[in-house]
Protein backbone atom coordinates (compact mmCIF):
# COMPACT_ATOMS: atom_id res chain seq x y z
CA UNK A 1 0.00 0.00 0.00
CA UNK A 2 2.61 2.58 1.01
CA UNK A 3 6.15 3.31 -0.84
CA UNK A 4 7.54 4.90 2.64
CA UNK A 5 5.15 4.01 5.50
CA UNK A 6 6.58 6.41 7.82
CA UNK A 7 6.41 9.24 6.31
CA UNK A 8 3.35 8.51 4.71
CA UNK A 9 1.27 7.97 7.40
CA UNK A 10 3.31 10.57 9.89
CA UNK A 11 0.53 11.19 12.50
CA UNK A 12 -1.01 14.75 13.36
CA UNK A 13 1.56 16.99 14.49
CA UNK A 14 4.63 14.76 13.59
CA UNK A 15 4.13 16.08 9.81
CA UNK A 16 4.22 19.62 11.23
CA UNK A 17 7.20 19.44 13.00
CA UNK A 18 8.95 17.80 10.00
CA UNK A 19 8.21 20.90 7.71
CA UNK A 20 9.05 23.10 10.26
CA UNK A 21 12.30 21.77 10.72
CA UNK A 22 12.56 21.53 6.87
CA UNK A 23 11.59 25.03 6.13
CA UNK A 24 13.89 26.68 8.45
CA UNK A 25 16.80 24.18 7.02
CA UNK A 26 15.58 25.37 3.44
CA UNK A 27 15.65 29.23 4.03
CA UNK A 28 19.16 28.35 5.86
CA UNK A 29 19.75 27.18 2.42
CA UNK A 30 18.35 29.27 0.01
CA UNK A 31 20.36 32.40 1.79
CA UNK A 32 23.59 30.82 0.00
CA UNK A 33 21.75 31.70 -3.17
CA UNK A 34 22.37 35.61 -4.57
CA UNK A 35 19.14 35.69 -5.08
CA UNK A 36 17.41 34.83 -1.78
CA UNK A 37 19.97 36.50 0.15
CA UNK A 38 18.79 39.88 -1.24
CA UNK A 39 15.61 39.49 -0.82
CA UNK A 40 15.31 38.02 2.54
CA UNK A 41 17.86 40.08 3.96
CA UNK A 42 15.57 43.35 2.97
CA UNK A 43 12.45 41.22 4.35
CA UNK A 44 14.35 40.31 7.89
CA UNK A 45 13.53 36.83 7.31
CA UNK A 46 16.77 34.26 8.83
CA UNK A 47 16.09 30.71 9.88
CA UNK A 48 15.63 31.69 13.76
CA UNK A 49 12.40 34.08 12.07
CA UNK A 50 10.55 31.61 11.17
CA UNK A 51 9.12 29.51 14.50
CA UNK A 52 6.11 28.12 12.84
CA UNK A 53 4.35 26.83 10.00
CA UNK A 54 2.13 30.02 9.63
CA UNK A 55 5.83 32.32 10.03
CA UNK A 56 6.03 30.96 5.79
CA UNK A 57 4.06 34.28 5.56
CA UNK A 58 6.95 36.20 6.48
CA UNK A 59 8.82 35.25 3.60
CA UNK A 60 8.46 37.03 0.18
CA UNK A 61 6.05 35.16 -2.64
CA UNK A 62 8.19 34.28 -5.72
CA UNK A 63 7.16 34.84 -9.20
CA UNK A 64 7.54 33.07 -12.35
CA UNK A 65 8.70 36.46 -13.66
CA UNK A 66 11.82 36.35 -10.62
CA UNK A 67 12.68 33.19 -12.23
CA UNK A 68 12.94 33.93 -15.86
CA UNK A 69 14.74 36.90 -14.89
CA UNK A 70 17.45 35.78 -12.42
CA UNK A 71 17.35 32.39 -12.52
CA UNK A 72 20.72 31.12 -12.16
CA UNK A 73 21.05 33.74 -9.26
CA UNK A 74 18.85 30.89 -7.42
CA UNK A 75 21.68 28.41 -7.53
CA UNK A 76 22.65 27.83 -3.63
CA UNK A 77 25.31 25.24 -5.40
CA UNK A 78 28.42 25.96 -7.84
CA UNK A 79 27.29 24.94 -11.35
CA UNK A 80 29.58 22.01 -11.24
CA UNK A 81 27.15 20.23 -8.81
CA UNK A 82 24.67 20.40 -11.03
CA UNK A 83 23.50 17.41 -12.90
CA UNK A 84 20.22 17.80 -15.19
CA UNK A 85 18.31 21.14 -16.26
CA UNK A 86 14.89 21.22 -17.50
CA UNK A 87 12.59 23.66 -18.40
CA UNK A 88 8.44 24.35 -18.31
CA UNK A 89 6.50 24.02 -20.99
CA UNK A 90 6.29 27.35 -22.02
CA UNK A 91 2.67 27.25 -22.26
CA UNK A 92 2.12 30.89 -20.98
CA UNK A 93 5.06 32.37 -22.02
CA UNK A 94 8.98 32.38 -21.71
CA UNK A 95 9.84 29.09 -20.46
CA UNK A 96 11.57 28.83 -16.79
CA UNK A 97 14.82 26.68 -15.87
CA UNK A 98 15.37 24.88 -13.20
CA UNK A 99 18.18 22.93 -12.39
CA UNK A 100 19.22 19.64 -10.08
CA UNK A 101 21.71 17.99 -8.17
CA UNK A 102 22.06 14.80 -8.38
CA UNK A 103 20.59 14.19 -4.87
CA UNK A 104 17.51 16.48 -6.46
CA UNK A 105 17.47 13.85 -9.44
CA UNK A 106 16.88 10.98 -6.87
CA UNK A 107 14.67 12.84 -4.57
CA UNK A 108 12.40 13.56 -7.41
CA UNK A 109 12.66 9.59 -8.83
CA UNK A 110 11.97 8.53 -5.36
CA UNK A 111 8.71 10.59 -5.10
CA UNK A 112 7.71 9.92 -8.27
CA UNK A 113 7.98 6.00 -7.59
CA UNK A 114 6.09 6.47 -4.38
CA UNK A 115 3.24 8.16 -6.42
CA UNK A 116 2.92 5.40 -8.92
CA UNK A 117 3.24 2.68 -6.06
CA UNK A 118 0.45 4.28 -4.30
CA UNK A 119 -1.96 3.43 -7.21
CA UNK A 120 -0.89 0.13 -7.79
CA UNK A 121 1.74 -0.10 -9.50
CA UNK A 122 4.48 -2.84 -8.63
CA UNK A 123 8.09 -3.79 -9.87
CA UNK A 124 7.34 -6.34 -12.95
CA UNK A 125 4.71 -4.29 -14.32
CA UNK A 126 5.16 -2.79 -17.67
CA UNK A 127 5.21 0.73 -17.67
CA UNK A 128 4.76 2.95 -21.34
CA UNK A 129 5.97 6.42 -20.55
CA UNK A 130 3.87 8.51 -23.47
CA UNK A 131 5.14 11.73 -22.49
CA UNK A 132 7.34 13.92 -24.62
CA UNK A 133 11.09 13.07 -23.16
CA UNK A 134 13.54 16.34 -23.47
CA UNK A 135 13.26 19.70 -21.40
CA UNK A 136 9.64 18.38 -20.54
CA UNK A 137 9.58 17.56 -17.14
CA UNK A 138 7.01 15.00 -17.81
CA UNK A 139 8.93 12.61 -19.71
CA UNK A 140 12.27 12.08 -17.93
CA UNK A 141 10.58 12.71 -14.31
CA UNK A 142 8.54 9.71 -14.72
CA UNK A 143 11.44 7.44 -16.81
CA UNK A 144 12.93 7.94 -13.27
CA UNK A 145 10.27 7.06 -11.20
CA UNK A 146 9.46 4.24 -13.00
CA UNK A 147 12.61 2.44 -13.14
CA UNK A 148 13.44 3.26 -9.37
CA UNK A 149 10.02 1.33 -8.66
CA UNK A 150 11.17 -1.70 -11.04
CA UNK A 151 9.13 -1.40 -13.36
CA UNK A 152 9.98 -2.15 -17.14
CA UNK A 153 10.02 1.47 -18.47
CA UNK A 154 9.52 2.40 -22.18
CA UNK A 155 10.48 5.65 -22.98
CA UNK A 156 8.41 5.56 -25.88
CA UNK A 157 7.90 9.73 -25.99
CA UNK A 158 5.17 11.43 -27.07
CA UNK A 159 3.54 11.10 -30.91
CA UNK A 160 3.58 8.36 -33.51
CA UNK A 161 0.13 7.32 -32.40
CA UNK A 162 0.63 3.90 -35.00
CA UNK A 163 3.93 3.56 -33.02
CA UNK A 164 2.65 3.68 -29.47
CA UNK A 165 -0.09 1.05 -29.75
CA UNK A 166 2.62 -1.01 -31.61
CA UNK A 167 4.46 -0.71 -28.93
CA UNK A 168 1.53 -1.58 -26.00
CA UNK A 169 0.98 -4.88 -28.08
CA UNK A 170 4.75 -5.90 -28.28
CA UNK A 171 5.69 -5.75 -24.63
CA UNK A 172 2.27 -6.16 -22.96
CA UNK A 173 2.15 -2.79 -21.30
CA UNK A 174 -0.01 -2.35 -17.79
CA UNK A 175 0.30 0.65 -16.98
CA UNK A 176 0.80 4.18 -19.25
CA UNK A 177 1.57 8.14 -18.53
CA UNK A 178 -0.71 10.14 -21.28
CA UNK A 179 -1.87 13.39 -21.70
CA UNK A 180 -5.53 13.10 -20.98
CA UNK A 181 -6.72 14.96 -24.18
CA UNK A 182 -3.94 12.48 -26.33
CA UNK A 183 -5.67 9.77 -24.66
CA UNK A 184 -8.83 10.59 -26.15
CA UNK A 185 -7.24 11.54 -29.31
CA UNK A 186 -5.24 8.31 -29.68
CA UNK A 187 -8.56 6.15 -29.56
CA UNK A 188 -9.26 7.42 -33.19
CA UNK A 189 -5.85 5.46 -33.86
CA UNK A 190 -7.05 2.42 -32.16
CA UNK A 191 -10.34 2.52 -34.35
CA UNK A 192 -8.47 3.07 -37.69
CA UNK A 193 -6.36 -0.06 -36.58
CA UNK A 194 -9.51 -2.22 -35.73
CA UNK A 195 -7.75 -2.91 -32.19
CA UNK A 196 -9.92 -2.82 -29.25
CA UNK A 197 -7.46 -1.11 -26.26
CA UNK A 198 -9.51 -2.97 -23.53
CA UNK A 199 -8.23 -6.17 -25.29
CA UNK A 200 -4.53 -5.10 -23.82
CA UNK A 201 -3.51 -5.67 -20.72
CA UNK A 202 -3.07 -2.22 -19.62
CA UNK A 203 -4.55 -1.62 -16.10
CA UNK A 204 -3.58 1.71 -14.85
CA UNK A 205 -2.81 5.20 -16.30
CA UNK A 206 -1.75 8.43 -15.08
CA UNK A 207 -3.55 11.73 -16.81
CA UNK A 208 -1.72 15.08 -16.06
CA UNK A 209 -0.19 18.01 -16.99
CA UNK A 210 -3.26 19.76 -18.17
CA UNK A 211 -6.77 20.46 -16.35
CA UNK A 212 -9.41 17.77 -17.63
CA UNK A 213 -12.62 17.17 -15.85
CA UNK A 214 -14.19 13.76 -14.44
CA UNK A 215 -16.08 12.75 -17.08
CA UNK A 216 -12.85 12.66 -19.17
CA UNK A 217 -11.41 10.54 -16.87
CA UNK A 218 -14.36 8.13 -16.80
CA UNK A 219 -14.01 8.43 -20.53
CA UNK A 220 -10.53 7.43 -20.99
CA UNK A 221 -11.32 4.49 -18.40
CA UNK A 222 -14.35 3.03 -19.99
CA UNK A 223 -12.49 3.33 -23.30
CA UNK A 224 -9.28 1.87 -22.58
CA UNK A 225 -10.44 -0.72 -19.47
CA UNK A 226 -8.21 0.89 -16.71
CA UNK A 227 -7.87 3.15 -13.71
CA UNK A 228 -6.89 6.22 -14.58
CA UNK A 229 -5.38 8.30 -11.71
CA UNK A 230 -4.89 12.08 -11.85
CA UNK A 231 -0.71 13.63 -11.43
CA UNK A 232 -0.03 16.97 -10.89
CA UNK A 233 3.28 18.89 -10.79
CA UNK A 234 5.71 21.40 -12.38
CA UNK A 235 8.79 22.29 -13.79
CA UNK A 236 9.50 24.35 -10.76
CA UNK A 237 8.96 22.03 -8.25
CA UNK A 238 10.75 19.28 -9.99
CA UNK A 239 8.14 18.07 -12.56
CA UNK A 240 5.51 15.78 -11.60
CA UNK A 241 5.30 14.07 -8.02
CA UNK A 242 4.01 17.02 -6.16
CA UNK A 243 0.29 15.71 -5.61
CA UNK A 244 -0.94 12.61 -6.97
CA UNK A 245 -4.29 10.86 -6.85
CA UNK A 246 -4.01 7.30 -4.49
CA UNK A 247 -6.85 4.54 -4.89
CA UNK A 248 -9.76 6.53 -3.47
CA UNK A 249 -9.62 9.02 -6.73
CA UNK A 250 -11.01 11.95 -4.32
CA UNK A 251 -8.06 14.44 -4.70
CA UNK A 252 -4.63 14.92 -4.96
CA UNK A 253 -2.31 13.92 -1.72
CA UNK A 254 0.46 16.84 -1.54
CA UNK A 255 3.70 14.88 -1.03
CA UNK A 256 3.82 17.68 2.29
CA UNK A 257 6.84 16.02 3.44
CA UNK A 258 8.64 17.22 0.29
CA UNK A 259 6.56 20.24 -0.25
CA UNK A 260 4.99 23.09 2.22
CA UNK A 261 1.37 24.07 0.49
CA UNK A 262 -0.18 27.43 0.91
CA UNK A 263 -3.69 28.30 -1.37
CA UNK A 264 -4.03 32.15 -1.39
CA UNK A 265 -6.87 34.12 -2.25
CA UNK A 266 -6.13 35.39 -5.59
CA UNK A 267 -6.63 38.95 -4.50
CA UNK A 268 -5.61 39.21 -0.64
CA UNK A 269 -2.93 36.66 -1.09
CA UNK A 270 -4.06 35.68 2.34
CA UNK A 271 -4.64 32.20 3.13
CA UNK A 272 -7.97 30.06 1.57
CA UNK A 273 -9.74 27.97 3.89
CA UNK A 274 -10.15 24.47 2.58
CA UNK A 275 -12.68 23.91 0.04
CA UNK A 276 -11.82 27.53 -0.70
CA UNK A 277 -10.53 27.75 -4.49
CA UNK A 278 -7.39 30.28 -4.36
CA UNK A 279 -3.90 30.03 -5.93
CA UNK A 280 -1.50 27.43 -4.84
CA UNK A 281 1.72 28.58 -3.41
CA UNK A 282 4.34 25.57 -2.98
CA UNK A 283 8.10 25.77 -0.78
CA UNK A 284 10.26 23.54 -1.60
CA UNK A 285 11.57 21.53 1.75
CA UNK A 286 13.46 19.16 0.30
CA UNK A 287 15.34 20.68 -2.71
CA UNK A 288 19.42 20.90 -2.62
CA UNK A 289 20.68 23.14 -5.82
CA UNK A 290 17.57 25.42 -5.89
CA UNK A 291 15.25 25.61 -3.45
CA UNK A 292 12.60 28.03 -4.25
CA UNK A 293 10.07 30.09 -1.62
CA UNK A 294 6.39 30.24 -1.62
CA UNK A 295 6.35 29.54 -5.85
CA UNK A 296 3.56 31.11 -6.91
CA UNK A 297 2.66 28.60 -9.50
CA UNK A 298 -0.84 30.87 -11.09
CA UNK A 299 -2.73 27.17 -10.25
CA UNK A 300 -6.07 27.43 -9.14
CA UNK A 301 -7.61 24.63 -6.69
CA UNK A 302 -8.83 24.10 -3.38
CA UNK A 303 -7.71 21.39 -0.82
CA UNK A 304 -9.52 19.13 1.47
CA UNK A 305 -7.45 18.60 4.88
CA UNK A 306 -9.82 15.70 6.29
CA UNK A 307 -7.87 12.70 6.50
CA UNK A 308 -8.03 10.21 3.64
CA UNK A 309 -9.44 6.24 3.84
CA UNK A 310 -6.33 5.42 2.30
CA UNK A 311 -4.85 6.08 5.82
CA UNK A 312 -2.99 9.10 4.57
CA UNK A 313 -2.89 12.54 6.11
CA UNK A 314 -1.10 14.60 3.70
CA UNK A 315 -3.95 17.35 2.25
CA UNK A 316 -5.66 16.10 -1.12
CA UNK A 317 -5.86 18.96 -4.01
CA UNK A 318 -8.87 19.63 -6.08
CA UNK A 319 -8.58 19.12 -9.81
CA UNK A 320 -6.72 22.23 -10.91
CA UNK A 321 -9.83 24.49 -12.20
CA UNK A 322 -7.16 26.34 -14.53
CA UNK A 323 -4.31 29.35 -14.50
CA UNK A 324 -4.99 32.73 -13.28
CA UNK A 325 -3.66 33.53 -16.66
CA UNK A 326 -6.22 30.96 -18.50
CA UNK A 327 -9.06 32.90 -16.73
CA UNK A 328 -12.09 34.18 -19.08
CA UNK A 329 -13.28 37.64 -18.40
CA UNK A 330 -16.27 38.43 -20.94
CA UNK A 331 -19.04 40.31 -20.31
CA UNK A 332 -17.76 40.75 -16.95
CA UNK A 333 -18.30 37.07 -15.98
CA UNK A 334 -15.21 35.25 -14.95
CA UNK A 335 -15.13 31.98 -16.81
CA UNK A 336 -12.65 28.70 -17.07
CA UNK A 337 -12.33 26.78 -20.08
CA UNK A 338 -12.66 23.80 -17.66
CA UNK A 339 -16.30 24.66 -16.70
CA UNK A 340 -16.85 24.30 -20.48
CA UNK A 341 -14.93 20.89 -20.64
CA UNK A 342 -17.55 20.20 -17.95
CA UNK A 343 -20.73 20.64 -19.61
CA UNK A 344 -19.15 19.49 -23.01
CA UNK A 345 -18.22 15.95 -21.84
CA UNK A 346 -21.39 15.02 -19.71
CA UNK A 347 -23.13 15.12 -22.99
CA UNK A 348 -22.71 11.83 -24.92
CA UNK A 349 -23.38 13.40 -28.05
CA UNK A 350 -20.12 15.12 -28.19
CA UNK A 351 -17.18 13.68 -29.62
CA UNK A 352 -13.48 13.77 -28.17
CA UNK A 353 -12.39 17.32 -28.92
CA UNK A 354 -13.53 21.04 -28.40
CA UNK A 355 -11.89 24.68 -29.36
CA UNK A 356 -12.87 28.18 -28.00
CA UNK A 357 -13.06 31.11 -29.67
CA UNK A 358 -12.96 35.09 -28.37
CA UNK A 359 -13.55 37.78 -30.92
CA UNK A 360 -14.80 40.84 -30.75
CA UNK A 361 -17.65 42.38 -32.81
CA UNK A 362 -18.59 46.57 -32.06
CA UNK A 363 -16.58 46.69 -28.87
CA UNK A 364 -18.99 43.29 -27.99
CA UNK A 365 -17.01 39.77 -26.93
CA UNK A 366 -18.07 37.13 -28.10
CA UNK A 367 -17.75 33.36 -27.54
CA UNK A 368 -18.07 30.70 -30.05
CA UNK A 369 -17.43 27.07 -28.91
CA UNK A 370 -16.66 24.56 -31.18
CA UNK A 371 -18.21 21.56 -30.93
CA UNK A 372 -16.96 17.81 -32.22
CA UNK A 373 -19.76 15.27 -32.21
CA UNK A 374 -19.92 12.00 -32.71
CA UNK A 375 -20.59 10.47 -35.94
CA UNK A 376 -23.91 8.54 -35.18
CA UNK A 377 -25.23 11.90 -33.78
CA UNK A 378 -23.84 14.24 -36.78
CA UNK A 379 -27.17 13.70 -39.22
CA UNK A 380 -28.20 15.40 -42.18
CA UNK A 381 -31.29 16.40 -40.31
CA UNK A 382 -30.75 19.80 -39.89
CA UNK A 383 -33.61 20.18 -37.39
CA UNK A 384 -32.03 17.59 -34.83
CA UNK A 385 -29.02 19.25 -35.49
CA UNK A 386 -30.13 22.42 -34.72
CA UNK A 387 -31.74 21.08 -31.45
CA UNK A 388 -28.76 19.73 -30.74
CA UNK A 389 -26.99 22.56 -31.09
CA UNK A 390 -29.38 24.36 -28.90
CA UNK A 391 -29.35 22.28 -25.82
CA UNK A 392 -25.31 22.38 -25.69
CA UNK A 393 -26.20 26.11 -25.59
CA UNK A 394 -29.00 26.11 -23.53
CA UNK A 395 -25.99 23.67 -20.89
CA UNK A 396 -23.41 25.56 -21.40
CA UNK A 397 -25.33 29.18 -20.55
CA UNK A 398 -26.65 27.53 -17.26
CA UNK A 399 -22.85 26.98 -16.43
CA UNK A 400 -21.64 29.87 -17.95
CA UNK A 401 -24.10 32.88 -16.92
CA UNK A 402 -22.93 34.02 -20.83
CA UNK A 403 -24.66 32.57 -23.72
CA UNK A 404 -21.82 31.51 -26.08
CA UNK A 405 -22.56 30.79 -30.29
CA UNK A 406 -22.37 26.71 -30.50
CA UNK A 407 -20.92 25.63 -33.51
CA UNK A 408 -21.22 21.68 -34.46
CA UNK A 409 -18.58 20.28 -36.64
CA UNK A 410 -17.46 16.87 -37.49
CA UNK A 411 -15.41 14.32 -35.66
CA UNK A 412 -11.79 14.57 -36.39
CA UNK A 413 -12.01 18.55 -37.87
CA UNK A 414 -10.63 20.62 -34.96
CA UNK A 415 -6.64 20.49 -34.64
CA UNK A 416 -5.68 18.09 -31.98
CA UNK A 417 -1.76 17.57 -31.30
CA UNK A 418 0.23 15.27 -29.10
CA UNK A 419 1.27 18.19 -25.73
CA UNK A 420 -0.94 19.63 -24.48
CA UNK A 421 -3.87 21.00 -25.58
CA UNK A 422 -4.87 24.45 -26.81
CA UNK A 423 -8.77 24.71 -25.79
CA UNK A 424 -8.94 28.38 -26.26
CA UNK A 425 -7.94 30.66 -29.34
CA UNK A 426 -8.15 34.84 -28.06
CA UNK A 427 -8.87 36.81 -31.25
CA UNK A 428 -10.02 40.02 -28.78
CA UNK A 429 -7.30 42.05 -29.94
CA UNK A 430 -7.12 41.32 -33.80
CA UNK A 431 -11.09 42.98 -34.28
P1 LIG B 1 4.04 25.17 -18.30
O1 LIG B 1 3.60 26.02 -17.15
O2 LIG B 1 4.83 25.94 -19.29
O3 LIG B 1 2.96 24.32 -18.90
P2 LIG B 1 5.14 22.79 -16.98
O4 LIG B 1 5.53 21.84 -18.05
O5 LIG B 1 6.01 22.89 -15.80
O6 LIG B 1 5.09 24.19 -17.63
O7 LIG B 1 3.67 22.41 -16.56
C1 LIG B 1 3.15 22.62 -15.27
C2 LIG B 1 1.73 23.14 -15.35
O8 LIG B 1 0.89 22.17 -16.03
C3 LIG B 1 1.11 23.32 -14.00
O9 LIG B 1 1.48 24.54 -13.43
C4 LIG B 1 -0.38 23.25 -14.35
O10 LIG B 1 -0.85 24.48 -14.86
C5 LIG B 1 -0.42 22.21 -15.46
N1 LIG B 1 -0.75 20.90 -14.88
C6 LIG B 1 0.11 19.94 -14.49
N2 LIG B 1 -0.56 18.86 -14.00
C7 LIG B 1 -1.88 19.15 -14.06
C8 LIG B 1 -3.08 18.44 -13.70
N3 LIG B 1 -3.07 17.21 -13.18
N4 LIG B 1 -4.26 19.07 -13.91
C9 LIG B 1 -4.29 20.31 -14.44
N5 LIG B 1 -3.21 21.02 -14.80
C10 LIG B 1 -2.00 20.45 -14.62
ZN1 LIG C 1 -5.90 8.82 0.03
Amino acid sequence: MYWDKAVETLPAGELEALQLRRLRETVARALLSPFYRERLEAAGVTPESIRSLEDVQKIPLTTKDDLRRRGPDFLTVPKTELVRLHASSGTTGQATVIYYTREDIEAWADLVARSMYMTGVRPGDVFQNMMGYGLFTGGLGFHYGGERLGCLTIPAGAGNSARQIQLMRDHGATVIHIIPSYALYLLNHFEALGVDPRDLPLRLAFIGAEPHSEDMRRRIEAAYGLKAFNSYGLSEMNGPGVAFECPEQNGMHVWEDAFLMEVLDPGTLTPAAPGTVGELVFTNLTRRGMPLLRYRTRDLASYDDAPCPCGRRMKRLSRIQGRTDDMIIIKGVNIFPLQIEQVLMSLPEVHTNYLVELSRKNFNDIMTVKVEVREEFFTEDLRQLNALRKRITEALKSELLVTPVVELVEPHTLPAGEGKAVRLVDRRSEG
